[in-house]
């Protein structure tokens, strides 16, 4: 195998080694770890970090444990390790002890596996999260290592530990046999000359560990100074390859020609002064005049409008058309759902009756000479603004002189439909894409940092907060009691069922069930319940959606499709059923969809009674805080970017390996500013200074372009 090793080694890149030739691997484990957890190679491997580094000489003793602390390190020895309960409540119990007292530790899962590798007599190093289980504490699904003097001798203190996982585990791969591994191949690498991703002049400028010593140092540190050098080189090359990849795009985006509005005239003036219908905000004055900042400056606009639900965007949105308008220029305005764009369109229109403005709407559902009409009008001109869903990017659709284009809710079209919108004029019009979900700031300049950002901070005045509170579900007959009071004094209500993964047929089936009981409590003829969800077809969910939007319905029921954007004011109560099962995001939106009339309004959780204390935590953030921005950082603090913004499938780059966009502020501000004086001076990376630079690219950079970043959880 070594001699196997060295031959491949002579023209293979040391990193691009395949693990299996890695001494201990071999072809199943190499297939295993690729499957896993994507390590295909010995860069990956290297690339490979620590979670957590235990600090050897810091134990606790069982006796001082107690709820508030987190992770617990402990010593000791099983004993009286045994099955309890059956069925789907089978589980493993063990109790660990050390000389100052015992705890309990508990498998739900992998019992039988566990129970066979656990040993009695054998000291262990064990790992693991404080629960606190009616009254008792107890550790669930410790991690458990034997101990070994030995480890000592790795390093001083700090022992790196790897996520390991189920499967690798039953092949003899744990946390232990990694770092193994990990050691055997840093050593490897410790004889190599590994090329530079960082130019000497920046290493010297931020005080960068070079590459070779970081990867050393961040598997094996020598002391606990080196942990956070090596650490914050990674994070510095990570965050600095996303950066300067944004900021190219920003670059790029930033020479795109784009058509001068030189005048506010009468179009704008003459709503302002005679038709709107309340004073605005602060934060909406402020916003349109970014946006009219932004629109004369040569150059297209692209900006990302953030807003809380209800703090008013709409209106934001058709004053920046009505600058377009001034300006011998048409605008749209495109929603994600038919019922979005139709609401936007009647609302609009009503704003805009006693203007010569002329609005009209395109979906799908407008069809023969209706269409017809609509194409030509506005192919010559004689419509001004045009609403609607993404029917309106389709080539049939021909401006006669587009210059602004609002996307509404953003994230619910691909960036290829965007990228249509463009093509719709000889240059492409201004762009403003407005979303409801608050974009914690570090985010907002890694994810969307080629886009300008407006945020309006400020909800309209005279809202009443609306009232929110957690319920267990034995007392839905209670809630249920509650809303047929809030209907008898003339409310609508929403109730919401997980349906996470449309298809998943357990959650349509509670769905399902959940409408029948909402019938039994609600019977017909005195009243109408109506139910959308996405496995309706269009027409139906459309046609139920109205019966709600109308008045007609009392109740809705309904999956998450409600979550963007509707609007019905009357609509007072919002019932979340399991709501453990929500996202504090997803909670907060739907949440959103009741508040907006002048009646006091209230969002009910209803939860299993064995909530987790992670749940118990989100449902007590909810009660709490109103604030949107507040909340996403919460949940990007519980989730991880992947999960909110889905963007763990598109390959976008949030996810770094070890850079964490709630604890490294400072350093996504200080390679954002490195990246922009970088490109300023050096726009194609050119300069044989930045030949680093360029290799640090390639190597963060998938064949599909993509920048590779995974998080490792
Ligand atoms: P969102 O930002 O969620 O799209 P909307 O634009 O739908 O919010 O506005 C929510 C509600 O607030 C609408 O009924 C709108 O008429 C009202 N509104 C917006 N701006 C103001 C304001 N400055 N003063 C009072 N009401 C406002
Ligand atoms: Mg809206």
């Amino acid at each position: 195998m070594i001699v196997y090793l060295k031959q491949i080694m002579s023209f293979i890149p040391f990193l691009q080694t395949p693990i299996e030739f890695l001494k201990g691997v071999g072809p199943v484990k190499a297939a295993l770890l690729e499957k896993e957890i994507g390590v295909r190679t010995f860069g990956d491997l290297l690339y490979y970090f620590p979670f957590r580094y235990i600090d050897t000489t810091q134990l606790n003793r069982i006796k001082d444990l107690n709820e508030n602390l987190d992770f617990v390190q402990l010593r000791g020895f099983v004993s009286n390790i045994r099955m309890e309960g059956n069925g789907a409540r089978k589980r493993l119990i063990a109790d660990f002890s050390d000389a100052s007292g015992s705890v309990e530790l508990v498998w739900f899962q992998g019992a039988s596996f566990i129970e066979k590798n656990l040993h009695e007599g054998v000291l262990y190093n064990l790992f693991g999260k404080i629960n606190l289980f009616k009254g008792f504490i107890n550790i669930p699904h410790p991690e458990m290592e034997v101990f070994l003097a030995e480890d000592n001798n790795i390093s001083k203190t700090a022992l790196p530990m790897y996520s390991s996982t189920e499967k690798l585990r039953h092949k003899g791969l744990n946390n232990r046999q990694l770092g193994k591994l990990t050691k055997t191949l840093v050593e490897l690498f410790s004889k190599q000359n590994p090329l530079e991703l960082l130019p000497a002049y920046l290493r010297e400028k931020e005080d960068l560990m070079g590459i070779k010593e970081a990867l050393i140092q961040i598997h094996f540190p020598e002391n606990e100074k080196n942990i956070e050098l090596s650490s914050r080189r990674i994070k510095y090359q990570e965050l600095l390859a996303a950066q300067l990849k944004i900021q190219s795009l920003k670059l790029n985006n930033q020479k795109f020609p784009g058509w001068d509005f030189e005048q506010v005239g009468s179009f704008f003036n003459d709503f302002y002064n005679n038709n709107l219908p309340f004073p605005l905000t602060q934060a909406q004055k402020r916003v349109i005049k970014e946006i009219r900042e932004d629109t004369r400056t040569g150059h297209q606009m692209n900006r990302l409008l953030q807003g809380d639900v209800g703090s008013g965007k709409t209106i934001v949105a058709l004053l920046s058309a009505l600058i377009a308008l001034d300006n011998g220029f048409q605008a749209c305005i495109m929603a994600p759902t038919e019922i979005l764009a139709t609401q936007h369109y009647l609302g609009m229109k009503e704003l805009l009756s006693n203007t010569k403005v002329k609005i009209e709407l395109l979906t799908g559902n407008i069809k023969g000479k209706a269409r017809k009409t609509i194409l030509q009008d506005l192919q010559e001109g004689a419509l001004h603004i045009l609403v609607g869903t993404h029917a309106l990017v389709e080539d049939k659709v021909v401006f006669k002189n587009l210059g602004l284009a609002v996307v509404d809710e953003q994230h619910r079209f691909g960036v290829a439909q965007r990228s249509k919108l463009w093509h719709k004029n000889t240059k492409p019009p201004h762009v403003l894409v407005m979303t409801a979900t608050p974009i914690p700031r570090t985010l907002a300049m890694t994810v969307y940092g080629d886009l300008d950002i407006s945020i309006i901070d400020e909800l309209p005045p005279g809202r009443k907060p609306i009232q929110t509170v957690h319920r267990n579900e034995m007392y839905r007959a209670q809630v249920m009691e509650f809303a047929r009071k809030e209907i008898a004094s003339g409310r609508q209500v929403y109730i919401v069922y997980p349906l996470i993964h449309e298809s998943q047929k357990l959650d349509y089936e509670n769905l399902m069930q959940g409408y029948e009981q909402v019938r039994a409590y609600f019977p017909e003829p005195q009243y109408r319940v109506a139910m959308v969800h996405g496995q309706q077809d269009v027409a139906t969910k459309e046609s139920n959606m109205r019966k709600f939007v109308s008045g007609n319905a009392h109740i809705l029921v309904s999956t998450t499709v409600i979550e963007v954007g509707v609007n019905v004011p009357n609509a007072s109560i919002m019932i979340i059923e399991s709501a453990e099962r929500f996202g504090l995001s997803q909670l907060h939106q739907l949440r959103g969809r009741v508040g907006r009339g002048s009646e006091y309004s209230y969002c009910i959780l209803l939860t299993t009674n064995k909530l987790s204390q992670d749940g118990k935590n989100r449902m007590r953030i909810m009660e709490k805080t109103q604030d949107g921005f507040l909340i996403a950082e919460e949940d990007l603090k519980m989730r991880g970017p992947g999960d909110i913004f889905g963007t763990k499938q598109s390959g976008s780059a949030v996810d770094f390996k070890l850079a964490d966009l709630i604890q490294d502020v400072e350093l996504i501000e200080a390679t954002k500013k490195m990246a922009q004086d970088i490109l300023a001076r050096d726009p194609e990376l050119t300069h044989p200074l930045n030949v680093e630079l360029r290799r640090l690219l390639e190597f963060y950079t998938e064949a599909d372009g993509n920048l590779k970043w995974e998080r490792i959880s």
